[in-house]
């Protein structure tokens, strides 16, 4: 796998993935991703994707402004 930016080397990481849905600040940590070891590009796998919509999903139900999740845990 190859960077679609730049072309350098994709390796296996973990990431901190945020986003922001409806004012309520999602930060979810650990998440299995593929980095560019030359530009830092992150890329997450289909199944990767599927699982931080599901967690934001459930997450933009809770009450809190901000949340923070542990992706192994949520
Ligand atoms: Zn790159």
């Amino acid at each position: 796998m190859t960077c679609f930016y730049c072309g350098g080397n994709m390796a296996d990481s973990t990431t901190t993935h945020f986003t922001e849905v409806n004012g309520h600040y999602i930060i979810i940590k650990n998440v299995p991703c593929h980095k560019c070891t030359q530009c830092g590009e992150v890329v997450f796998s289909g199944s990767v994707v599927e699982r931080l919509e599901q967690i934001t999903e459930q997450l933009e139900k809770a009450l809190t402004e901000v949340a923070i999740v542990n992706y192994s845990a949520a």
